[in-house]
């Protein structure tokens, strides 16, 4: 299968505009600044079947042998590449991937006749690494779509660990570890989007392959274990279907919540579901709510669900984004001040996908202009992605701040209590809910305990006198403030 990388004759006369040696160097040296980007495994898996095909109209032709591995290169490196070939290949301004079989015995183990039926369930495993075809690929693009490859880039390793994901990550180790033991199976995850279910779960899915390559790991979202009973039915085929499920060691299922009140495809993922456990095989789950919170799932289901570990991936906070940025941003080898990090830790809290976005942006962006990344440039460069993520302040996030501010309960907001000690910071709270947000005084009213809109706003008027009476209050409002305005 070996072919030797830079061998140019088939380039013939495309290669027009730049002579081929010089061509080949610079496609060589491409290749190993790839090499050193991503590493020697990710190289082998994704990139190694690259072909320079030659070079028309200022586009240089790469070609990989499938279209599975064409799609992946485009979304996955296909940026990358394309600063590389500007700046290794004079006048060339970018790239096209094409999908064309260079070796013919590449093609012949792409057919996916070739694959046997039980296996074209399975995530196929990992290449062992004196072969360059990915074995996602060696399937071929109509083989298996329906289980999901695994991202490279989802592992352990990648995974930054904090306070709010460090339960959900420490099962996900111990499943890794010691498959379906008694306590830890199913592993349901649960948590809001972007906050790292696939991630772990694809995490799980590496780690198992590395003690054992040939584990049969099966890996899906909910939507393609759907579409794919219902074809086995609409082709009266379910009976292979079942077969090919059974067959697996570790079931994944990703966002169940799309399993929802579909009978059928319930009923039937309640038969395997019982069957492999049963059987000692590992189940992982993950949906955007807690198994109890699942709504449209069958009361058996959803009791199987709980049976296991249920582990909760929380909102991110603002340590944990700081330090995924961190973690990326060094990775990725690019030099961002900490202000820069700091300042989309804080102004990008919805899930750790915008973030990563915001942050890839932002290191496309000195590359292509090799500009560095300032806390005034940033700012430019994100201004959409910023604004959209332009935080409503609610009630509710005042309240916690003042009575933490204050280190009162939260409770007491709403309680009836007027002793100076809580009504004075009551009163802060109902002083800012006015400035703050877009709230009548009656709505603010009746988030603190249902109060009349005059006591809200005699709140506002006294918050206004004490601070222009008294210095140090006013002060400590406007941190308050300033604190809920970051
Ligand atoms: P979910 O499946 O919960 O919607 P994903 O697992 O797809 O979220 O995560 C979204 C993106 O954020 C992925 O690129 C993932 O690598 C990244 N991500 C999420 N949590 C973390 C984390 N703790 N450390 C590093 N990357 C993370
Ligand atoms: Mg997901």
């Amino acid at each position: 299968m070996e072919t030797a990388p830079d061998d140019f004759s088939h380039l013939g006369a495309e290669a027009v505009s730049v002579a081929a040696g010089d061509l080949s160097t610079a496609w060589a040296r491409i290749r190993g600044r790839l090499r050193q980007e991503v590493g020697d495994v990710e190289y082998r898996t994704w990139l190694r079947q690259m072909t320079l095909q030659g070079v028309e109209d200022g586009t240089a032709l790469i070609s990989l042998p499938t279209r599975f591995l064409r799609d992946w290169v485009r979304d996955h490196y296909g940026d990358r590449l394309r600063l590389l070939v500007q700046a290794e290949m004079p006048g060339m301004r970018g790239v096209e991937l094409r999908v064309a079989s260079a070796r013919p015995a590449a093609a012949e183990a792409a057919t996916p006749a070739e694959a046997p039926l039980a296996e074209s369930l399975l995530v196929p495993p990992a290449p062992p690494p004196a072969m360059a075809v990915p074995a996602a690929a060696s399937n071929g693009a109509g083989g298996n779509e329906w289980v999901a490859p695994l991202d490279p880039r989802y592992t352990f390793d990648t995974f930054v660990v904090g306070k709010p994901n460090e339960f959900a990550h420490a099962c996900a180790r111990r499943v890794a570890e010691a498959p379906a033991m008694a306590g830890f199976n199913p592993l349901f995850l649960y948590g809001g989007v972007g906050l790292g279910k696939t991630h772990l779960m694809h995490a799980i899915a590496w780690a198992l392959r590395e003690g054992n390559p040939h584990l049969p790991v099966a890996y899906m979202s909910a939507e393609k274990f759907m579409y794919r009973f219902i074809a086995a039915l609409r082709s009266h085929n379910t009976t292979e279907f079942k077969t090919q499920l059974r067959s697996v060691q570790v079931l994944m299922v990703d966002d169940l919540q799309f399993l929802i009140g579909k009978d059928n495809t319930q009923e039937e993922f309640f038969h395997t579901f019982n069957a492999l456990i049963d059987a000692g095989k590992q189940i992982i789950l993950s949906a955007d709510k807690a198994p109890t919170d699942l709504s449209g799932i069958e009361d058996r289901l959803r009791t199987r669900l709980s049976a296991g570990i249920v582990a909760d991936l929380h909102a991110t906070t603002y340590e944990l984004r700081l330090s995924i940025l961190q973690a990326k941003a060094h990775d990725a080898g690019v030099e961002i001040p900490p202000r820069v990090l700091e300042l989309l830790a804080r102004k990008i809290a919805s899930n750790v996908r915008d973030l990563e976005g915001a942050l890839n942006r932002l290191v496309a962006h000195a590359q292509l202009f090799g500009r560095p990344i300032t806390l005034e440039t940033a700012p430019e460069v994100l201004a959409d992605i910023l604004r959209s993520h332009d935080r409503k302040l609610s009630i509710d996030d005042i309240q916690r701040k003042v009575a933490e501010h204050y280190n009162m309960r939260l409770t007491e907001m709403a309680s009836a209590r007027r002793s100076r000690a809580v009504a004075r910071p009551r009163q802060v709270a109902m002083y800012l809910s006015k400035q703050l947000t877009q709230r009548s005084l009656p709505e603010i009213g009746r988030k603190f305990g249902n109060r009349d809109h005059t006591t809200v706003l005699h709140a506002v008027n006294k918050v206004t006198e004490l601070m222009e009476a008294d210095a140090a209050f006013a002060e400590e409002v406007t941190l308050i403030r300033k604190m809920l305005e970051t």
